[in-house]
């Protein structure tokens, strides 16, 4: 008896401490199966965000494609004559939840494919080239940022900046400015640059687009691409519309008769009617450029067209000078440089030369490893610019200033 009870007492301790060992090993087992229950919790919340993405798509996916339509009509009994995109004209109905007041003629919707009913209204979306062609509201470049075109620069402001700025006092006078301004001359010359001047010092919008990006090969898409410019610039007036590459859509006609070269003439034509409906004393003017005024349709250069044809020459030994004055003006250059002595080995050269003379110099500069552009580096640029890059007229028509 005895012997048990000693037993029994030893033994407590032992199961005390089994206990706790227990009571141990509990907790962290529950400490794991919560950490486990928040990780399964945090699952489950991104498989349901998984689940609702895939089910909008699997909307998307399921939703029959639209047909896209023009409205020309709205009749008194709701219905709308609508022109698709698939070709003829029809009349059919709109959905309910259409809000009828949107429906105008000229606005864009969508077209239940089945019954053509119009089920949507689309927001006004201008063709990508339209919507994405340079918009800027007064660019960084003014007449003091340009060298060498003293007169040029003149008579731009006189035929396009003027018009703009004492408008008042051409009324007045009864005199008609020119309605386009083309700014002819080789290539790289700063004919963009002299737009963009004109912009910043009317405080006008300045929008860009390339005459050849306006040419389509679908039929009627070029001559609407040039309507929606036009809107755009009036929407954003006082405003410069700048058309670069013109010859791109005004090269004199040619009667092969091709379709693609029958578009272009279509595109051109809208030009044409755009032009002659513009107010010569509005708040919209217009800029071309081209480096081939030979080769363009002598229906663009009549009367109350492109009327003012403006030389952008290469520049002078002078002009060049001056440019290279503007273009280093915040380079850092070693006192060895004489830029009169580069001018000098350069030959004729544009505006865009120069100002890839100053980059090879800057970056044969850097080659080195030095903070400061030398003499030598200019020397090296111009080697390079009269070997390699210069085209070949100009590369032909090079030699040495006397
Ligand atoms: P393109 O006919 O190829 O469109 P462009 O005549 O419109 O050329 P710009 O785009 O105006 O030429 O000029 C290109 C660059 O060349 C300008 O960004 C500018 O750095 C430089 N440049 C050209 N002409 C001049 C100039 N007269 N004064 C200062 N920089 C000039």
């Amino acid at each position: 008896m005895k012997t048990t009870e000693v037993a029994e007492e030893g033994s407590r301790p032992d199961r005390v401490r089994e206990l706790e060992e227990r009571n141990a090993q509990l907790r962290s087992d529950k400490r794991k199966a919560t950490s486990e229950v928040r990780a399964l919790q945090e699952e489950v919340r991104s498989l349901t965000r998984e689940v609702q993405r895939l089910t909008v798509e699997l909307e998307k996916i399921k939703h029959p494609p639209l047909i896209v339509g023009t409205i020309l009509d709205v009749l008194v009994d709701g219905r709308v004559v609508i022109k698709s995109s698939t070709g003829p004209n029809f009349v059919v109905p709109a959905a309910d939840f259409v809000d009828r007041g949107l429906l105008k003629a000229g606005t864009r919707v969508s077209l239940a494919q089945n019954n053509l009913t119009v089920v949507g209204v689309l927001p006004s979306s201008r063709d990508p080239v339209v919507a994405g062609s340079e918009v800027a509201r007064r660019p960084e470049v003014s007449y003091a940022d340009i060298g060498g075109l003293a007169g040029v620069v003149d008579e731009v402001r006189e035929t396009v900046e003027y018009p703009l700025t004492r408008a008042a006092l051409f009324e007045e006078l009864g005199i008609r400015p020119p309605k386009g301004v083309l700014l002819q001359g080789p290539p790289g010359t700063g004919k963009t640059m002299l737009a963009k001047a004109v912009a910043n010092a009317t405080d006008a919008t300045f929008l860009r687009v390339v005459a050849s990006e306006l040419v389509q090969k679908f039929i009627g898409e070029g001559a609407r691409r040039v309507r929606e410019v036009f809107e755009l610039a009036r929407e954003k007036a006082p405003s410069i519309l700048f058309i670069d590459e013109v010859d791109a859509l005004g090269a004199r006609r040619s009667d092969d008769g091709t379709s693609s070269n029958r578009e272009v003439e279509r595109t051109l034509m809208q030009l044409l009617a755009e032009l002659d409906g513009f107010e010569p004393r509005g708040d919209v003017r217009i800029i071309a450029a081209t480096n081939r005024a030979d080769i363009l349709d002598p229906a663009l250069l009549r009367p109350g067209r492109f009327d003012r044809v403006i030389d952008v020459p290469l520049p002078t030994h002078e002009g060049v000078r001056a440019i290279l004055a503007l273009h280093t003006d915040s380079v850092r250059l070693g006192d060895d440089v004489d830029l009169d002595d580069v001018v000098r080995r350069t030959g004729p050269i544009s505006g865009a030369d120069v100002q890839n003379l100053c980059t090879e110099a800057g970056m044969r500069a850097v080659r080195h490893g030095r903070s400061v552009v030398l003499h030598e580096d200019f020397l090296a640029a111009v080697r390079k610019l009269q070997g390699d890059d210069l085209p070949g007229a100009v590369r032909g028509a090079v030699g040495l200033y006397a």
